[in-house]
């Protein structure tokens, strides 16, 4: 199979394969184009013919062939295989099926039969009248029943047990599947929802994982989950995506509710871009299925404490892996389910006028503290400040303050004071990245001696942050030193594993047409980024002098305080040079 795999590889070109989707240009040793996987209008998709691979520098897609056709035509890799397979006339070998395999297509059976059963009790038997009118007075309409092929599990021991095992399925594979449960006074296991409307829990090729069932009455608990299985797990599982998913797509944007019927209701409200987690706090394999489809998030939880808590890690979450995050204003209403059935139109203009995170905490944060004087409002800076000082934007973080202390009745300056309190954003704004080339830089600078083939400069390892370029520093100077020339072939044969992706990351770099005609030019690129380099690497020095600074003179250490200004200065001097000359 293996052996397959490198074969297959070896015969198909990742430039024409990947020219069937994307437009691609020649750019130097690579070939570039706008990223089929994010929206973007500058390209920063990259193609690499020597390694056969890609990269987008902008959202960090990358991988070979097989990987691009799996994420291109969302295919698995066994079916990402023989789409290549037969496209370069490859017969693959049989395997053995996988009894993993089998057994999980054993579960997608069980859980697509039951998912009709309960769908047909609820639309069409008696037994599901009470269940229908119950949705109906919640203003869900017969269209969405269909769509999210809603269903009914009646208060019968063995129900959809006995109609599966009449299907052929063990009672073993039942009880595996989550669907039944083993019985102590049967040999045959029994149902697990009873007395539950059922709502069928997709992935995002539409396959029905599991169910989430709401008990029809009053009972404990509200709600019930499929137990995780082979097929199903309820912290990568997002209700409503695979209805979601073209939407989310479209317009790039993910709604996320609370619960099952506010995901129903907000679709049947003609906002279809809604998705809810199943009963627990977002995970981050969440918020990494939304992120394939989506760029930003909007909240729309509920308006309680409890909503609010979750509304803050929701961000914290989505932040961190570089999502956008709005929250969307419900006004009085208790969920986004209660705004709707009052105010469908509102619910559109909430989550298209979805307001910034951080005006969401300040807002938040006095609606708690409200009534409570000087102390509410010192509680509220305490608590609205961290956040703030996370902007990396002076003039956001500005903005903030400004409505911030507006609306506290307090004079900005005596909220900025609170801010300085600890030097956490000065450091912050000196981690940005400089504006060219962002956190490329190194790589950049790499690929640019790459292409000139010889390294006669100078250039520092302490100017580069990052571990691996500081590697591959050091190897390009050994080569050079040894061979006098810098080839990628030659650079290839002794490139240890655990550099090879940052090496190709180097190669995929964007290095401009003008520079690889032009060698005069091309040196003098290389000279401006290495010196840009060293600019970046002495102004982080100055940043931590400063703060040594600062430290030294609190504690009146003199003699301390003299060589740390006296370094300062140096530096400072050595930066004006640089940037006198460049
Ligand atoms: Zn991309």
């Amino acid at each position: 199979m293996d052996s397959q795999v490198e074969e297959i590889k070896r015969k198909v070109d990742i430039v024409s394969l990947i020219s069937e989707s994307v437009q691609l240009k020649k750019a130097g040793r690579n070939y570039k184009g706008l990223c089929p996987f994010h929206s973007e209008k500058t390209p920063s998709f990259m193609v690499n013919p020597e390694r056969q691979i890609f990269k987008c520098f902008g959202c960090g897609e990358g991988g070979d062939v097989l990987s691009f056709v799996e994420k291109n035509e969302r295919a698995s890799f066994p079916e990402a295989l023989k789409l290549l397979a037969d496209r370069v006339g490859v017969k693959l070998k049989q395997t053995a099926p996988d009894p993993a395999e089998k057994q999980k297509d054993t579960f997608f059976k069980i859980n697509a039969a039951a998912a009709e059963l309960y769908h047909y009790i609820l639309t069409k038997h008696a037994k599901g009248k009470q269940a229908l009118e119950y949705l109906k007075a919640r203003g869900i309409v017969p269209a969405a029943v269909k769509d999210f092929k809603l269903g009914f599990a009646p208060a019968v021991e063995g129900f959809v047990t006995g109609y599966l095992i009449k299907k052929g399925f063990s009672p073993a594979e039942l009880i595996a599947s989550g669907i039944s449960l083993p019985s102590q006074r049967s040999k045959n296991p029994y149902d697990r929802f009873r007395g539950r409307i059922i709502f069928p829990i997709h992935d995002a090729q539409g396959r029905t994982v599991g169910f989430s069932g709401r008990i029809l009455g009053s009972g404990e608990p509200k709600y019930l989950n499929s137990p995780d299985s082979l097929i199903f797990n309820k912290s990568n599982s997002l209700f409503g995506i695979d209805l979601a998913r073209g939407e989310i797509g479209k317009s790039k944007k993910a709604i996320l509710v609370e619960g099952n019927l506010d995901v129903v209701s907000s679709h049947q409200a003609g906002v279809t871009n809604t998705v809810c987690p199943l009963g627990t706090a977002l995970t981050e394999a969440q918020v990494e299925l939304i992120k394939r489809y989506a760029e930003e998030i909007v909240l729309a939880f509920d308006s309680d404490g409890a909503g609010i808590s979750a509304s803050k890690r929701a961000i914290e979450l989505a932040e961190n892996q570089g999502m956008a995050v709005r929250v969307s204003e419900l006004g009085n209403f208790k969920d986004p389910d209660e705004m709707i059935r009052t105010e469908p139109k509102s619910w559109q203009k909430a989550t298209e006028e979805a307001t910034s995170v951080y005006e969401f905490i300040i807002a938040s944060s006095l609606k708690r503290w409200s009534g409570q004087g000087v102390d509410g409002k010192r509680r509220v800076v305490a608590e609205v400040l961290p956040y703030l000082k996370g902007l990396t934007d002076p003039m956001q973080l500005e903005q903030y303050l400004q409505s911030l202390s507006d609306r506290l009745g307090v004079r900005i300056e005596t909220v900025r004071s609170q801010l300085t309190v600890g030097a956490k954003t000065e450091q912050k704004l000196a981690e940005e990245p400089s504006p060219k080339r962002g956190t490329q830089l190194e790589e950049y600078l790499l690929a640019l001696v790459l292409s000139s083939e010889k390294l006669e400069i100078d250039i520092a390892e302490a100017w580069f942050e990052k571990a691996e370029t500081k590697a591959l520093l050091s190897l390009f100077q050994e080569e050079f030193d040894h061979k006098g020339k810098l080839k990628v072939k030659e650079i290839l044969k002794h490139l240890p594993e655990s550099l090879t992706s940052k090496f190709d990351e180097v190669l995929l770099q964007d290095v401009e047409e003008k520079f690889l005609e032009n060698p005069e030019a091309l040196q003098k690129e290389l000279l401006l980024t290495t010196r840009r380099c060293q600019k970046l690497f002495l102004k982080k020095q100055m940043q931590l002098l400063s703060l040594a600074i600062k430290q030294a003179e609190a504690a009146k250490e003199q003699e301390r305080l003299t060589k740390l200004t006296n370094r300062f200065r140096d530096i400072s001097q050595k930066l004006s040079t640089l940037d006198q000359s460049s």
